[in-house]
């Protein structure tokens, strides 16, 4: 049974290879599924015979994990992250290692040093990133499920545009241990998924306390909740950044939790303004700090020689904004801006459950097309907020527009994940 399916995957792949999702197979997988199932006592695992793919940057013990870059091309990972050993202890099996934007900087998944990836349900068009590959991989059914990582909406803004589900967790659930940072102070890896039942299934899985990332808490099993009665948050200023016809589906959405027997509530977000630079302030000089270890004498190349053009930008002006003499005048701030941003949702979030929006504020651009950085930017704008103050945020299909995938982006306050996780799974059904 589980070669059988291996082997479907396997050909699957090999038939969508245009889709650039994966950058490598695991060339002994079918190996590993026929001992698995020989093994009597891996069938009670949770994760017994299920298919993996792990996006670039997070270690898979002898696997090239390359964050998609050329100073990384040949860096084989020495050891397994901690969701990876997770996974593997849970019985999965790992068919390979996804593409991705080059160092997790960008959100259209066209930067890796490796070709850009396509979106399975629009072929024309980007399938969004960071985790481009593993959205796309689950979308177009090449696995069962993936891993991506999300500091700005990674994980989310490409399972929005290839209509699957995705869900960051909230900062300190899942370990980080392993995985190649951007901004460690607002990375989060999570799943990639075909349901929500699965997003669950696999939270629970690699969530938990880790010695080896001290920001980790342990929480308790995430179960699915019913949510008649939440009190549903609708933010006024998140709809007015959107486009029209994505406004359209989330309104019906909205309806959704109506008849589910939830109250909708209007809410009002003061410092929308401040999410786009503020994310990305930290973002360059948190990833100017994470790249100086790629000075080519550990490991592969020298960042600054080989490096694509966002990832030069983003170090370039992380490491003037580092100097001493800006650092006050826009780190400090940046951080205050954070701290402001933080209490503001927190504040609105007061008597709420979950607030829903838009995921991705407009519609996948076509692949090729030139963006300004601002413009490539501004799909950002709805993602961030939950990664600056640390919430679980997940993204759930809400329809399309002529084929092209809309996702709904679901919120709540630190730790109630588990609010989020059942939202999704009761709109999922209905
Ligand atoms: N698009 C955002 C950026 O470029 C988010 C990236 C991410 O979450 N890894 O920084």
């Amino acid at each position: 049974m589980i070669v059988e399916r291996v082997e479907e995957y396997l050909e699957r792949i090999e038939k969508n290879k245009d889709l650039n999702a994966f950058l490598e197979i695991n060339e002994n997988i079918v190996e590993e599924a026929k001992k698995l199932e020989k093994d009597e006592k891996a069938k009670k695992k949770p994760l017994y015979g299920k298919v993996v793919a792990i996006k670039a940057n997070i270690n898979v013990e002898g696997y090239t994990i390359s964050c998609a870059s050329k100073t990384l091309e040949n860096y084989i990972a020495p050891y397994d992250a901690t969701v990876v050993k997770k996974l593997k202890d849970a019985g999965a099996l790992i068919i390979g290692i996804t593409n991705m934007d080059e160092f997790a900087c960008g959100s259209s998944g066209e930067t890796s040093y490796f070709g850009p990836t396509k979106n399975p349900k629009a072929k024309d068009r980007i399938p969004g990133g960071s985790s481009s590959g593993s959205a796309a991989a689950v979308a177009a059914d090449l696995c069962d499920f993936a891993l991506g990582s999300d500091t700005g909406g990674s994980i989310r803004n490409p399972s929005s545009h290839c209509g699957v589900v995705g869900f960051k967790p909230s900062y300190g659930v899942v370990s980080r241990y392993g995985l190649a940072d951007l901004a460690m102070s607002l990375d989060q890896i999570g799943p990639i998924t075909k349901t929500a039942e699965d997003a669950l299934l696999l939270t629970n899985i690699i969530k938990g306390l880790d010695d080896k990332d001290n920001t980790t808490v342990e929480t308790p099993e995430y179960k699915k909740k019913d949510i008649k009665g939440f009190k549903v948050g609708v933010v006024k200023e998140f709809m007015k950044v959107t486009d029209e016809k994505i406004m359209n589906k989330i309104e019906k959405a909205i309806d959704v939790f109506k008849d589910l027997g939830c109250e909708i509530v209007e809410l009002s977000y003061k410092y929308i303004d401040l999410a786009l630079p503020t994310y990305y302030l930290i973002n360059y000089v948190e990833f100017f700090s994470a790249t100086r270890k790629y000075d080519g004498r550990r490991y592969g190349y020298r960042i600054e020689e080989v490096c694509g053009d966002e990832v030069l930008r983003r170090i370039t002006i992380g490491s003037i904004i580092s100097q001493k003499e800006y650092s006050g005048k826009y780190y400090k701030k940046a951080l205050k801006a954070r701290n402001i941003m933080r209490n503001e949702i927190f504040r609105i979030l007061k008597d709420i459950d979950i607030i829903v929006s838009p995921t991705v504020p407009k519609l996948p651009h076509k692949l090729g097309e030139k963006l300004s950085p601002m413009d490539m930017y501004s799909y950002d704008v709805l993602t961030v907020i939950a990664n600056l103050a640390g919430l679980p945020a997940g993204t759930i299909p809400a329809g399309d527009i002529n084929g092209i995938p809309v996702g709904l982006q679901i919120m709540a306050k630190p730790f109630e994940d588990e609010k989020v996780l059942s939202a999704m799974i009761a709109f999922e059904k209905s």
